[in-house]
């Protein structure tokens, strides 16, 4: 068994609006936005508002309304960011890597030869993060 959901988690507060995000998409099931530690330019991710832990404890009817908008993301992103390649990345639990305990989606724009900047380490300066998001926002 895993823990309880908490919703003082940091994506909690993202979809309640008490901090900032640099908001991409949003629709009645989910939102997405830029990763503010991105492993590479146009790193984003897609959040259910539903809340749940991880995929563990997530309800499939949420599941299955949340994959169309990361297929959707991610085909964007391929454009928006003349990427070569989309990784998805989703954790569950924090020895797989999971640091934010509300199910959410990574797509990370793959460029060939480059390589990823560490895990949820470096933050992004604001101004790349808003240029990136007209990006995709403008591909969507
Ligand atoms: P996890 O390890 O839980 O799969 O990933 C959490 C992700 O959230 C990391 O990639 C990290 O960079 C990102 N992140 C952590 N805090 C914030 C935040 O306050 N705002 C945004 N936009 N991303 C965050």
């Amino acid at each position: 068994m895993t823990a309880a959901y908490d919703d003082s988690n940091i994506f909690a507060k993202i979809l309640r609006d008490e901090i900032p995000s640099v908001r991409v998409y949003e629709d009645e099931n989910c939102i997405a936005f830029m990763d503010v530690m991105p492993q590479t330019a146009g790193h984003t991710l897609i959040v259910p508002r539903a809340p749940s832990r991880n995929l563990l404890d997530a309800d499939p009817n949420v599941l299955s309304k949340v994959i169309p908008v990361v297929q959707k993301i991610a085909q964007a992103a391929m454009k928006a960011f003349n990427a070569d390649g989309i990784q998805l990345r989703q954790f569950n639990e924090a020895p797989s890597g999971q640091t934010v305990y509300h199910l959410h989606f990574h797509i990370i724009p793959v460029y060939a030869g480059v390589e990823f900047q560490m895990h949820a380490a470096k933050m992004e300066d604001m101004d790349i993060l808003k240029a990136n998001a007209e990006k995709l926002k403008a591909a969507l």
